[in-house]
């Protein structure tokens, strides 16, 4: 567990009154500095800015206009950053700032920018603070919530665990307000049952709420990162998870860790268009190992170009894979299929054997 990933919500450091909690925000980062001085790396994705920002601008709550919320988080931003730098410095650690838009994740170059942006910083010992860059962030190309970030950001830095601090203990069995509401401590699969004990409902401050943090943890799960949902309103609590005891709610990865680029295919670039595969294709993705071959293939939906990515389905439409296609959609549908032996005679030329090889291509 070297390498963290902290997630702090808003509703931790920020309310719209009272601007940054600085006491709390001082603890965080005391916490912080603790787990680093016992040799972890730490990289925190912290919202807070629009909250922080209301206050200057005298509003009391968050606003619906994306103009406002936008200025909002430009004015909070330097505070945040401000109120961390200071009290990163009285536990003598340095911190910088990197604000991210989905596109930075979605496009390659970027991905690889910030990936290596991020890795010199932690060999400097630095804590990388990312928060999305708001002001110039609307809609296809926002996050949606810091949860979101921080799952991506987690598969970006090849993080050991995401930690998210929330202002609940964890998953509870039902609503927390119950009386005999239970706190879970592990789940092994985040399923449709576990979704809905997390009702879907937003908070007021942030943009997240419980559902969403699940929708992040599967998401980190499935790149192999394990993580843990608890309170951010207690000190003390990453060093104790760290050092072994039961806190909040323990998300199980699947499988291995994946590399930051298999991280990319899966859940950075955004796909195309869609192939759907035949059972025996879906066996020798998942089960086998193996390229996607045309004979495989039933069915190509939308139009996509050589070089794209593409998500391949089961005939149900079951999400199977994911992966950079070899033949635009267009030569898809004339070699849908046909034995590879085939693919030079129905195009009058051949790339490859492989529609998508099994190197850039991920199972999910
Ligand atoms: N980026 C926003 C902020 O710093 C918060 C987004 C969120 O947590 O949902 O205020």
């Amino acid at each position: 567990m070297k390498r963290l990933i902290i997630k702090i919500g808003s509703n931790i450091l920020a309310s719209a009154e009272r601007g940054l909690n600085t006491k709390r925000l001082r603890a965080i980062t005391k916490d912080i500095a603790d787990v680093i001085d016992r040799g972890h790396e730490a990289v925190i994705v912290s919202s807070g800015a629009i909250a922080a920002g209301l206050k200057k601008l005298g509003l009391k709550e968050k606003p619906k206009d994306i103009k406002l919320k936008q200025a909002a988080a430009a004015i909070g931003q330097s505070s945040l950053m401000w109120a961390y730098e200071q009290h990163f410095a009285d536990f003598g650690k340095k911190v910088a700032q990197v604000l991210l838009t989905r596109d930075d994740i979605t496009n390659r170059r970027r991905y690889i920018n910030a990936k290596n942006t991020l890795f010199t910083l932690l060999s400097f010992g630095v804590i990388p603070l990312i928060n999305e860059n708001d002001p110039v962030a609307v809609d296809e190309i926002k996050f949606g919530d810091n949860d979101m970030l921080a799952a991506l950001a987690a598969g970006l830095v090849e993080a050991d665990m995401l930690v998210i601090l929330s202002d609940v203990e964890g998953l509870y069995s039902k609503n927390p307000k119950n009386k005999d509401a239970q706190l879970i401590r592990s789940v092994q699969k985040i399923t449709p049952d576990i979704e809905k004990l997390a009702g879907g409902k937003s908070s007021a401050i942030g943009t997240g709420g419980m559902y969403s943090k699940l929708i992040a943890a599967g998401q980190a799960n499935d790149h192999g990162i394990p993580v843990v949902i608890m309170s951010g309103k207690k000190s003390g609590l990453i060093a104790r998870l760290l050092s072994g005891k039961e806190v909040g709610t323990y998300f199980h990865p699947r499988g291995q860790r994946m590399s930051s680029k298999k991280g990319w295919i899966a859940y950075g670039v955004r796909s195309k268009g869609a192939i759907y595969l035949d059972d025996g294709a879906v066996k020798a993705l998942t089960e086998m190992g193996r390229s996607l071959l045309p004979s495989g293939m039933v069915k190509i939906e939308g139009e996509f170009e050589v070089g794209d990515y593409v998500r391949c389905l089961g005939k149900d439409g079951k999400k199977i894979a994911k992966g950079l296609t070899n033949y635009s959609s267009k030569d898809l549908n004339l070699i849908k299929g046909k034995k590879t032996s085939e693919i030079e005679k129905a195009l009058g030329y051949k790339y490859s054997d492989e529609v998508i090889h099994r190197d850039n291509l991920v199972v999910v």
